[in-house]
């Protein structure tokens, strides 16, 4: 049962027949783990915790940058120098008091991601190198937890849902060649509101996924900022691939 201070932070959602009040128990029971507080890990953790998500862990080692606020939303002037994960565990603790935060100021490993994905219901890559994107697929694909991971750059954006337990592809087959991208936000350029509308994508789908709709799994959705159009692209499984397995991949 929902209290009275919850039916009206929530009223929104329970007004609308897809999310209602066994949507939001659901969001209250679920558990979203976030790696990265940059550009896309802002919206998409205000969003979530504004939504009354009931657990969201934020993970990031960096510190905050006077280049990273023309973007990055949950902070501001005054906390240039100080954690993102801290600053931004803050933010959503004052935003809604009603959940839970677990803020780590940690960089995303091979030693910690199994302990934190196997505590979480769906993990959002929200970071902005490819080596940690590669092991974040993995160790999704190791433990069977979906993943929505989502990029940006210039004016372009492009995000993906990947269930392990669906016949799709995973990112490794997606950039099968493990080499680092060259060009990243802070040495390519990155328009603020299109790194927005990618995190927004994320919580979007979060909250789709714990209200029981389906996600467009293994479809690559690309954003050009510029003419504002979305493409959609199926991402089939490579039968090489060494992370999905290759099972039940297509013949090529
Ligand atoms: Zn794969």
């Amino acid at each position: 049962m929902l209290n009275n201070e919850q039916l009206l932070r929530y009223s929104s959602n329970l007004l609308m027949k897809e999310i209602g009040e066994v949507g939001q128990q659901r969001l209250l029971k679920s558990h979203v783990l976030i790696i990265g507080l940059g550009g896309l890990g802002c919206p998409a953790s205000q969003y979530l915790a504004s939504s009354g998500v009931g657990q969201i862990t934020l993970v990031d080692h960096d510190t905050i940058s006077l280049s990273n606020l023309q973007r990055q939303t949950l902070y501001s002037s005054d906390d240039i120098g100080l954690s993102k994960a801290r600053q931004a565990g803050h933010s959503l603790s004052q935003l809604n008091p009603d959940i839970r935060i677990t803020a780590l100021e940690e960089q995303a490993c091979e030693d910690n991601l199994d302990a934190l994905i196997k505590q979480a219901d769906l993990v959002l890559d929200c970071t902005d190198n490819r080596e940690t994107r590669y092991l974040i697929n993995h160790s999704c694909y190791r433990l069977n937890t979906p993943l929505v991971s989502a990029a940006a750059r210039g004016f372009n954006g492009q995000i993906i849902a990947l269930n392990p337990e669906h016949s799709h592809g995973c990112y490794q087959c997606l950039y099968p060649d493990n080499v680092n991208e060259p060009l990243n936000c802070s040495n390519a350029g990155i328009a603020g509101p299109v790194v927005g509308i990618m995190g927004a994508s994320q919580a979007l789908q979060a909250i789709n996924y714990f209200t029981g709709h389906e996600l467009n799994w293994g479809y690559l959705q690309t954003f050009n900022g510029l003419s504002q159009n979305w493409q959609q692209l199926s991402l089939p499984r490579t039968a090489s691939c060494p992370v999905c397995g290759g099972k039940n991949a297509r013949s090529s």
